[in-house]
């Protein structure tokens, strides 16, 4: 008998060679995670999900968190191998059941070896007669506490209780980047997440007054990155000096209307930091009418500064939402952590809720964006951050 992680993936439009490539480089990820969480463990294919087997002297509940973050993942439980053999599946099952809390249980069975003999249902009554008798457990089918699960592949049987959720979505890939604006407070980092666990690569970008904000900020950044991480593998992070247009900035535009000019400037250093990083689309924690800025006027003349596509995959999402979805992240305690918001320079206490891009384009006319632009990137700092030990 042999204690494992098994892992399932969700993707159900995937067929043929897709699923390989998918099962392979979702493999990678998990190999990745481990390697990172410092969980000596093999990981390998069977029948349609994945099997982590951790070696010797290794941690199998912190091996059980790092896959829990890594994109592609549907779910994954503790689980023991056993022999195909109806009496140990039994014995196995009985044996996982105990060590749940209590509550009323039903028992799953997938046959991924159809040539076992009996139906699901007949392993299932079998096996769940046996947790009932042994437990003294009710049976549920409809609304179990617990599920038993019962994984029937070529030779050998997986039995797990108490499966948890994964992220879900698709394995990080090796292409597709995107630049994610990371400003330190609580939709940024969701943004990035929920892009990331599309399978885009990401890098973070912050844009950071020197002369106004502290390092605090930076830190925040940092630990935010060192979360973000667990779920893409490692998350390179470039910290732009602003100062510099900022003060431009406040000399020849209105105070109404500076915040928008000042997230429009960012498009215009991203540009130049994209054609760098090979990325093909910009990510912001925008949240439709959540502040003056991101009103859908605002919105269209702040992106229609960008170059490339903007995924605001928040646009649509109550703050309610973004907080419950940064709790799980393990971002929220990280994001709350006070900080000064460059954006917050010198702007009027009641911003425009409107501008069109012809007003800006004369406010910003007398601004010589091309040496602002080069100083800024002369300046640049790129790290490559790690997942962070202290917060799986
Ligand atoms: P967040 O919670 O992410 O800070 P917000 O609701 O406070 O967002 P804004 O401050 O208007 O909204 O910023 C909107 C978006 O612009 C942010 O989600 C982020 O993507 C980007 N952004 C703002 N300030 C910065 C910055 N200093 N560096 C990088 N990106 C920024
Ligand atoms: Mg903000």
């Amino acid at each position: 008998m042999q204690r494992v992680i098994i892992v399932h993936y969700a993707e159900i439009a995937l067929k043929g060679g897709n699923r390989a490539r998918f099962t392979r480089r979702l493999a990678d990820r998990l190999r990745q995670a481990l390697t990172s969480a410092g969980v000596d463990a093999g990981v390998r294919t069977e029948n349609n999900r994945l099997v982590v087997s951790p070696r010797e002297g290794a941690d199998p509940v912190r091996g059980l968190r790092a896959v829990l973050r890594v994109p592609g993942v549907a779910n994954a439980a503790f689980a023991v191998c056993v022999a195909a053999d109806l009496e140990a599946m039994k014995a196995a099952a009985v044996e996982q059941l105990a060590a749940t809390p209590p509550g009323v249980f039903k028992v799953e069975v997938r046959r991924a070896d159809k040539r076992f003999p009996g139906t699901s249902i007949d392993i299932a009554r079998a096996v769940g007669g046996a947790c009932a008798a042994a437990s003294g457990r009710g049976v549920d089918v409809h609304k179990p506490e617990v599920t038993v699960r019962v994984e029937v592949v070529p030779g050998s049987a997986f039995i797990s209780a108490g499966t948890l959720p994964g992220p879900g979505g698709l394995p990080v890939g090796s292409t597709t980047r995107l630049l994610a604006f990371l400003s330190g407070g609580l939709d940024s980092p969701v943004a990035a997440w929920k892009m990331i666990r599309r399978g885009a690569r990401v890098s973070g970008v912050h844009f950071h007054n020197r002369s106004l904000q502290g390092r605090a900020v930076l830190e925040k950044i940092e630990d935010l990155a060192g979360v973000l991480a667990w779920s893409s593998g490692t998350f390179p992070l470039l910290v732009v000096p602003f100062e510099s247009c900022q003060r431009a900035i406040v000399g020849t535009v209105p105070s109404s209307h500076r915040m928008i000019v000042y997230r429009r400037a960012m498009f215009r250093i991203a540009a130049r930091l994209a054609r760098i990083e090979r990325a093909l689309g910009y990510v912001t924690g925008d949240s439709l009418g959540q502040v003056a800025s991101q009103t859908a006027e605002n919105l269209f003349t702040v992106h229609a500064q960008a170059d490339m596509p903007v995924y605001a995959p928040l646009v649509g999402s109550d703050k309610v939402e973004i907080i419950d979805r940064a709790r799980q992240i393990g971002t929220y305690d990280i994001s709350i952590r006070p900080h000064d918001d460059c954006c917050s320079f010198l702007v009027a206490k009641h911003p425009a809720v409107k501008s069109t891009v012809e007003e800006l384009t004369e406010m910003e006319a007398g601004l010589d964006w091309d040496a602002l632009v080069e100083e800024a990137l002369e300046k640049v700092e790129r790290q490559t951050i790690q997942p962070d030990p202290d917060a799986l």
